[in-house]
């Protein structure tokens, strides 16, 4: 299924139906800022059961062999494609009460998400000016998201959303934290992974999420 609005295609692969996914991706370009996709051909929207290993690039499949949590990649200009988005919708979702999923918090989840890629495609058409290597990229690809999320959690009716995000963000923390101590790493990496997404501002969270993904590839 595919559609064409505000001038980006966004391709929709998903096997699973997610209520007005569609709608929250136009919406999410929206409060990104319509010019900002200029020169990008498509969006294209998978979830675990359509996402074929095969056709993602090296680095990204292999990030995914690993269990690492991806949300989705900026795919580069080459000479036979124009550059595109991919996102990963069911990462998206993921850990997000259901009764959430169609409440504004969906928005900022995709939001957040979409952000991100678009400051690759930014900096890849040195419309964001930024020298580094590829980690400061990922650094500053985050960056740009809270920078968005900032200009929305301005808007008077996301800041109670924004505050349910970071409740969510602190349940989980404190659920990785539980897993730790139990020694399940897997369940602590997930959950420390799912509350660093909630609340990119939640630095405890990310930091104990790489610090167990060490320790699970030591013990590999
Ligand atoms: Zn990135």
């Amino acid at each position: 299924m595919s559609s064409n609005a505000s001038n980006i295609k966004i391709i929709n692969n998903c096997s699973k139906q997610y209520l007005f996914l569609e709608y929250i991706v136009k919406r999410s370009i929206k409060f990104i800022g319509q010019n900002n996709f200029d020169g990008l051909s498509c969006i294209v929207l998978e979830d675990a059961n359509s996402l074929s290993i095969e056709n993602l690039p090296d680095n990204i499949a292999t990030l995914i062999s690993q269990e690492t949590r991806v949300f989705g990649y900026y795919s580069l200009k080459t000479e036979s494609e124009t550059p595109f988005i991919k996102l990963f919708v069911h990462e998206i979702y993921r850990g997000l009460p259901f009764p959430f999923y169609l409440t504004p918090i969906i928005t900022l989840r995709m939001l957040v998400s979409l952000a991100h890629e678009i400051s690759h495609h930014l900096i890849a058409e040195n419309k964001l000016k930024f020298s580094g290597n590829d980690v400061d990229e990922e650094i500053e690809a985050w960056n740009y998201s809270k920078k968005v999320l900032q200009n929305l959690k301005n808007r008077n009716r996301f800041i109670f959303w924004h505050w349910c995000l970071r409740e969510i963000s602190s349940w989980y923390l404190a659920m990785g934290r539980a897993d730790y101590s139990l020694k399940n790493l897997e369940r602590a990496a997930s959950n420390f992974h799912i509350a660093a997404q909630f609340d990119l501002d939640n630095v405890e969270a990310n930091r104990n999420y790489w610090l167990v993904k060490k320790e699970i590839s030591k013990l590999c």
